[in-house]
């Protein structure tokens, strides 16, 4: 039997609904504050990572699926090298959805100088090359939004309140959300930090791992992360970015708390959170869910210099991204089921005589858009009754010899097993009145 990569799934069923769900939650609660949907490719230019998300990042040097047409693969066998390609051949599957929607706000011009900020958010899925565990996938799907222009800590807040209005109306319970937040600093201040925790590191060198030796010079705050219990118990001692933010930096910072504290979110800060990518500048933060042993189920925060790298003038932006699969583990362990079947439909039932009017009775029943089911494997009336509960009906119609004769049908609903008569030229009607 073919198998599916390891560290994907198939979406289909109660899952699929639930991915469906979350998109709804998201198209009403995002719409309100004024962001609309994007969607862009699945595949870029590798440069398009690697301007945005870092080319010291885990993320591009490790995570990043490559990709290479058939033509190029051969070519680059019989070289043995990728040099001399060029940028247009070297692609990528996207490993976070930010860069390519910046991508395409600089592209598409979607944020002209002196104009209103662009509010975009997307959904679709992002592919990692991580060891597949759970909540921990290859191919995952994430919910995220971008917005560009804005640099006000108002608009930090904002999409802070807004993030854990969406986990609530998702289902999940206000206080089992954890909100951790801190400061990165900015161009201004975030060098001579960068340099202080490199140099720290350095100093401890006998203590600290060879990644975290690595990560000096390359992106020495990811030592923050190191999951070491050495490097954890040095790095405890280390710098922390809120002491060394620069003057502006520092007052954006307690403005975005006193925005949260007047919307009445609850949060931590964290001066460790350095979040994984290079270009978060200021405000970052992340929710996890306690006791769901999932790990952070959304995270981002601000990248005032994305926009440039990317090629675009200036402009500053902030966004977040979250994890459809670690959100519906996690609220699996609240007892919330994301993909509940909401809907119900109804069954039309015959016997075996009369089975060319079920024909008409569905096609009116759909045509009044009644969701309906019907037997198409020549069932007996008793397995076609067995179905009707396999598939959730909550009407059965039933049209037998005399009901067709007579020109009324069998209605029964199957939760309390009462039965009437109902003519059938009213059925479509009456039955969409009820389903509704
Ligand atoms: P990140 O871009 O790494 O901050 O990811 C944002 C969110 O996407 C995380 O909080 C997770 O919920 C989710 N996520 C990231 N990587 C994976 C993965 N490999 N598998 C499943 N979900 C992921």
């Amino acid at each position: 039997m073919a198998q599916r990569v390891q560290g994907t799934e198939d979406l289909y069923g109660g899952y699929m609904r639930a991915w469906q769900r979350m998109q709804d939650v998201a198209r009403e609660t995002f719409g309100v504050y004024g962001f609309s949907m994007i969607e862009t490719p699945a595949i870029e230019q590798v440069a398009t990572f690697v301007h945005g998300i870092g080319e010291s990042t885990d993320v591009v040097r490790k995570e990043m699926f490559r990709v290479f047409s058939g033509a190029l693969v051969e070519s680059l066998l019989a070289k043995g090298s990728e040099e001399g390609l060029k940028a247009k051949q070297r692609l990528a599957l996207r490993p976070e959805g930010t860069a390519g929607v910046v991508r395409a706000a600089v592209q598409n011009n979607l944020v002209p100088q002196g104009s209103a900020p662009a509010k975009l958010w997307y959904a679709g899925p992002m592919f990692r090359g991580e060891r597949p565990q759970k909540g921990r996938l290859r191919q995952f799907h994430q919910v995220g939004v971008e917005w560009l222009g804005a640099s006000d800590p108002a608009s930090d807040a904002e999409c802070i309140v807004m993030l854990m209005q969406f986990f609530e109306r998702l289902g999940f319970d206000a206080d089992s959300l954890r909100l951790t937040i801190n400061s990165m600093g900015d161009a201004a201040c975030r060098p001579a930090y960068r340099e202080q925790v490199r140099s720290f590191i350095l100093d401890h060198a006998d203590q600290m791992c060879d990644d975290c030796l690595e990560r000096a010079e390359l992106n020495p705050l990811r030592a923050f992360d190191c999951k070491n219990p050495h490097c954890a118990e040095v790095m405890a001692d280390a710098p922390l970015v809120p002491d060394h933010l620069c003057d502006e930096c520092a007052a954006h910072y307690a403005q975005v708390k006193r925005y949260l504290d007047e919307a009445g979110v609850r949060y931590e800060e964290d001066p460790t959170l350095v979040r994984g990518l290079d270009y978060y500048t200021r405000t970052v933060f992340e929710v996890e869910v306690a006791g769901a042993g999932v790990g952070a189920i959304g995270g981002g925060g601000r990248y005032d210099g994305l926009m440039e790298l990317e090629g675009g003038k200036p402009t500053p932006g902030l966004g977040f991204a979250v994890g459809f699969e670690r959100i519906v583990l996690a609220l699996q362990t609240q007892g919330v089921d994301l993909g509940a079947s909401e809907e119900g439909c109804v069954y039309v039932a015959c016997t075996p005589d009369v089975r060319a009017s079920v024909f008409g009775t569905v096609l009116a029943l759909r045509n009044a858009g009644v969701r309906t089911e019907s037997d198409c494997q020549g069932r007996s009336l008793k397995s076609q009754f067995k179905q009707a509960d396999k598939v959730g009906a909550r009407l059965c119609v039933v049209l037998g010899t005399d009901e067709v004769a007579a020109g009324v049908a069998t209605l029964r609903d199957m939760h309390t097993h009462e039965q009437e008569q109902v003519e059938l030229s009213a059925l479509a009607a009456i039955v969409a009145e009820r389903m509704r």
